[in-house]
């Protein structure tokens, strides 16, 4: 089944009631997408529909061919199990170390820390923390948080990643090395939107171009 499937969404907020209007998009089952638009069109709001943060007010959303729109707030743990999430601010612990934060998805889902060690440390290694593992969030750089949150987006291996601005606060060196750690895990067979205003850097992804403006989106298969 397609990884992400929305039908006529529509949403938003008591100030601003109409930031998505219509929104049809398909991202099928290992697709990448780049999601752009103006600033203040809604592309983190769509993220937040995807993530399950917030539920359409009109519309369709199904998740790994299961309605996840309409599903009771039960069921919306399983979804989110299977996806991983680069927020725009991150939301690493403070008082958890790199490691931890990064070890913390794969810890609440029970595996032991034996399992899964090493992997964590190559992620972050892949990332340039590898000397920050014992870090604190307060302690790293705007773009060491972002890189971290990466990592722990990524580690458990989710059928669906979903970024938003996720090279926003690095530099264009680290911003290619981050597109290549997406454009690998494409490759594998996950499913990637990424939302972000850097259109240079979307066009480099080879990714399929989506624009999101006027409450719609334009561009990919829906
Ligand atoms: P983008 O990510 O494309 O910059 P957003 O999704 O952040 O756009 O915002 C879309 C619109 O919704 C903007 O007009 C913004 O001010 C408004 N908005 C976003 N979040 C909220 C919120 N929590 N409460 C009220 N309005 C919001
Ligand atoms: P980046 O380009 O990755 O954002 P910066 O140039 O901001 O990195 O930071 C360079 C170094 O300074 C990093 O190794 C980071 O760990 C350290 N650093 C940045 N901010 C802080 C802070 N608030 N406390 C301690 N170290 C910091």
């Amino acid at each position: 089944p397609d990884t992400v499937r929305l039908g006529g969404v529509g949403f938003g907020y008591a100030e601003t009631p109409d930031v998505l209007r219509d929104v049809n998009l398909i991202l099928p089952a290992g697709s990448f997408h780049f999601l752009t638009g103006p600033s203040g069109a809604g592309k983190s709001t769509l993220l937040k529909l995807l993530t399950l943060a917030e539920r359409p007010v009109a519309g369709s959303l199904e998740l790994f061919g299961e309605d996840a729109g309409s599903a009771p707030r039960s069921a919306l743990p399983a979804f989110r199990r299977r996806m991983g999430v680069v927020f725009q601010d991150f939301r690493l612990l403070d008082h958890l170390t790199a490691f931890d934060n990064a070890a913390l998805p794969l810890r609440l889902s029970g595996a032991k820390l034996d399992s899964y060690s090493a992997d964590v440390e190559e992620m972050l290694d892949w990332v340039g923390l590898g000397s920050k593992l014992d870090a604190r969030p307060p302690a790293l750089s705007g773009g060491e948080k972002q890189r971290l949150a990466i990592a722990r987006a990524v580690v458990t291996g989710p059928e669906l990643i979903v970024a938003d601005e996720p090279t926003g606060s690095v530099d264009a060196v680290m911003g290619e090395r981050l597109l290549k750690l997406f454009q690998t895990l494409n490759k594998l067979g996950t499913t990637i939107l990424i939302a972000s205003h850097d259109e240079s850097l979307a066009e480099r992804s080879g990714a399929t171009l989506l624009r999101l403006e006027n409450g719609r989106v334009t561009g990919g298969a829906a």
